[in-house]
């Protein structure tokens, strides 16, 4: 039934396709970008809009986007806030039957949305692209990634499926279980695998980025690889608990160990290297510790003020 309808709405080009894209400094290749993804929509849909959330950029992006031969809905984020909220403020405002997610650098192919839609025809409520190569990255970054997923995989209840990022279609019911997440701390990636509902990876190949560099630095994966742990997993909280547990038994043992030796052999107090490893592992142990709490409570500090996720500087194309 379901698919029926869905099927009909592509077909009769009727669907209402709601493309989000989130751009920050992205000046030189912008313009073409658009004038790309506007021939591939229109091709697939008389009703369509494209959300481009302006995330602080430094450059002319904001000038450009403005002035497009076919005006596209603009939001202009106050300054930059990150893709994560970027991507927020998009699926916010947008109004379609699906919200297409994707990058303004051409490393998402804009070729794929028509596999996107017809799986969604077919009845997946949200389908994601899963990049094919990830040779052209460094060896470190690889296994990094990989290890990531893996921890993922073991601490947290979510399934989030490897090598998928934001390129995808959410079908209406998705993007509306999204706007209730009020988090101010978010991890995108993970949000879509708690959400559930049907999905499906397509592979895609990542096309060189057009111009420009990436964003994503060693210091900003890694921040958002802890906003993911911390904001899907308590394990590494509780862990210290069991840690505790262990060492206090083998304290114990060792305690018991040193009474019978002294009370058979009598006292000799040799062992001063032992001392004073135990107490840099301890130590070090407990730093360890206080500075994960501390990551968490950071993070408990940044929800509890409730400041608003964003904030708008210009909305433009959007009818009130
Ligand atoms: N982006 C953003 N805010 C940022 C960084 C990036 O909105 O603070 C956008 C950027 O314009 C692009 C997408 O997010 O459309 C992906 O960014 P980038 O190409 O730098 O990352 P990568 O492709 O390396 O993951
Ligand atoms: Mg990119």
């Amino acid at each position: 039934m379901l698919a029926d309808k869905r099927a009909s709405l592509l077909k009769n080009k009727e669907i209402f396709i709601s493309c989000v894209v989130p751009v920050y400094n992205e000046e030189n290749h912008i313009e073409d970008f658009i004038a790309t993804l506007q021939k591939t929509l229109a091709a697939l849909s008389d009703r369509y809009e494209i959300i481009l959330v302006d995330d602080g950029s430094r450059d002319k992006t904001l000038e450009k986007i403005r002035h497009l031969p076919h005006p596209v809905k603009v939001l202009g984020l106050s300054r930059n806030f990150g893709k994560e909220i970027a991507l927020t403020a998009g699926i916010d405002h947008a109004s379609g039957d699906v919200v297409i997610l994707m990058d303004a650098d051409f490393q998402h192919p804009v070729e794929i949305i028509p596999v996107f839609l017809q799986h969604w025809a077919e009845g997946q409520d949200m389908v994601y692209g899963v990049r094919q190569n990830r040779e052209s990255e460094s060896w470190l970054k690889r296994n990094l990634a990989n290890l990531f997923y893996w921890t993922m995989q073991k601490i947290t209840h979510i399934d989030i499926p490897e090598n998928a990022g934001d390129f995808r279609l959410m079908d209406r019911k998705i993007v509306d279980a999204l706007q209730t997440f009020p988090e101010r701390t978010r991890f995108m990636k993970g949000l879509y695998a708690w959400v559930g509902f049907k999905s499906m990876g397509v592979p895609f190949t990542v096309q060189e980025r057009a111009s420009g560099k990436s964003s994503w630095g060693f210091m900003r994966l890694t921040e958002l690889a802890i906003t993911a742990i911390t904001s899907f997993s308590a394990v590494p909280l509780r862990v210290w608990g069991f840690i505790g547990f262990v060492i206090s038994l083998i304290s114990l043992i060792y305690a018991i160990y040193i009474v019978t030796v002294t009370l058979i052999y009598g006292a000799d107090l040799p062992g001063f290297p032992t001392l004073v490893v135990a107490i840099m592992f301890l130590g070090g142990i407990q730093l360890l510790s206080i500075g994960i709490l501390g990551e968490y409570i950071a993070r408990i500090f940044t929800e509890v003020k409730q400041r608003p996720r964003y904030l708008l500087q210009c909305k433009v194309g959007f009818d009130e």
